[in-house]
């Protein structure tokens, strides 16, 4: 089956009871049962639900992979990741992450004595000189957040096979449309498809796709034992998102495109960050590892000004100012005062982080409206 067939019906039969076309939202906590143990493989909607089976059966599919589990946001399933460790193993992760994650690294599962080591891993050399017989899990991000770095799956999964050491990919600025990490050497990919897999930002959800089948059970065994599962309306959701998802990302990428060379020629913009230009430093990696580009870019200003870059979201008027990505709808975000700001100024303009640059999630509205309320808020 190929990609665009897979969203559609990956992993997925009508309803035994009635024939119905979508799995019914099995809106239950409970399932009953003839004699103790005589059920129908559901005994409980921590363990097992109908509706997230669909959708877990979606997400394996998709990322072509064996095995889906679904979780109450992306955070989540990171969160059932790390805990496949114990207290003294150490990770090397991705510098420039999202800052959630980061967050969780540092401050919950830190406090457990995991340690976590960020690397710049545009140079996947930087990565051996931190591995030790300590090294569970390499943690990677592509493209990244705010900047959209690209960093080489295939060559950091050739480090951790001949290390031993499991290799997480998150997935969800890609999506599966655009990059499979697992046909790529990863072990492990995940997602918060609360953005593109859902793709309305009507949603909070986390997923992971694994291959070998000691590690889905482990998985398993977390997501249930934790009980950080999504419910059955929200699992029905993003089914219904996932069978969209090649025609969205479609446009997502042609209308990318589009703004990214707008903004290139635009008088006032000083650097586009889009990983579709041939001037983008990892642009050769990124031909290699996706199909296409995506939706996701940032941009700086001439003269670098915080001032001037506020103005510029604030006069946006298709574009919304608001957090998250991936939805239909076009997104703008100023990473310097909202996901970034508490990040001190001298460490968040390291990675490229500086005062005007703002960051768009470009949707699949009509691109003349787009590249038109963008014209109106940079001139003036
Ligand atoms: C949003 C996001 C997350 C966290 O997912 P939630 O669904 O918000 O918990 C993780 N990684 C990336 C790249 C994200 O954009």
């Amino acid at each position: 089956m190929e990609f665009n067939t897979k969203t559609i019906h990956g992993g997925q039969s009508p309803d035994k009871a009635y024939g119905s076309v979508m799995p019914p939202i099995y809106q239950t906590s409970t399932y009953s049962q003839t004699t103790p143990g005589g059920h129908k493989g559901y005994e409980y909607s921590r363990t097992h639900n109908p509706t997230r089976n669909a959708l877990e059966n979606s997400f394996a599919s998709i990322e072509n992979g064996n095995y889906g589990l679904a979780f109450g946001s992306g955070l989540a399933a990171i969160d059932a990741v790390i805990k496949l460790l114990k207290p003294g193993d150490e990770v090397i992760s991705t510098n420039d992450l999202y800052g959630g994650t980061y967050r969780l690294f540092t401050k919950v599962f830190e406090n457990f004595n995991v340690k976590f080591h960020f690397v710049r891993m545009e140079d996947v050399n930087l990565i051996e000189s931190h591995i030790n017989n300590r090294t569970k899990l390499i943690w990677v991000e592509t493209p990244t957040n705010p900047m959209l770095n690209i960093i080489d799956i295939k060559a950091i999964s050739k480090i951790s096979k001949q290390n031993n050491i499991l290799f997480a990919v998150d997935n969800t600025f890609a999506t599966p449309y655009l990059q499979r990490p697992l046909d790529l050497g990863a072990d492990i990919v995940m997602h918060s498809a609360t953005k593109y897999l859902g793709g309305h930002s009507d949603v909070v959800m986390g997923a992971l796709v694994v291959n070998d089948e000691t590690l889905a059970k482990q998985l398993y065994f977390i997501q249930n034992a934790s009980g950080a599962v999504c419910g059955p309306q929200d699992s029905f959701l993003v089914l219904r998102g996932i069978k969209t998802l090649h025609v969205r990302m479609q446009r997502h990428c042609e209308n990318g495109r589009s703004v990214a060379n707008f903004l290139l020629n635009h008088p006032k913009v000083e650097r586009v960050y889009w990983p579709g230009l041939k001037s983008h430093p990892n642009h050769s990696v990124a031909l290699q590892q996706m199909n296409d580009f995506g939706g996701m870019l940032s941009f700086t200003s001439k003269g670098n000004n915080f001032d001037a870059a506020i103005k510029v979201v604030e006069k946006l008027k298709i574009f919304t100012l608001a957090e998250s990505l991936g939805g239909v709808e076009s997104l703008a975000g100023h990473p310097a005062s909202m996901t970034h700001a508490s990040i001190p100024k001298e460490v968040r303009e390291k990675t490229g982080v500086v005062d005007s640059l703002i960051r768009l999630s470009v949707g699949i509205e009509d691109i003349d409206d787009l590249i038109a309320d963008l014209k109106q808020a940079l001139d003036d």
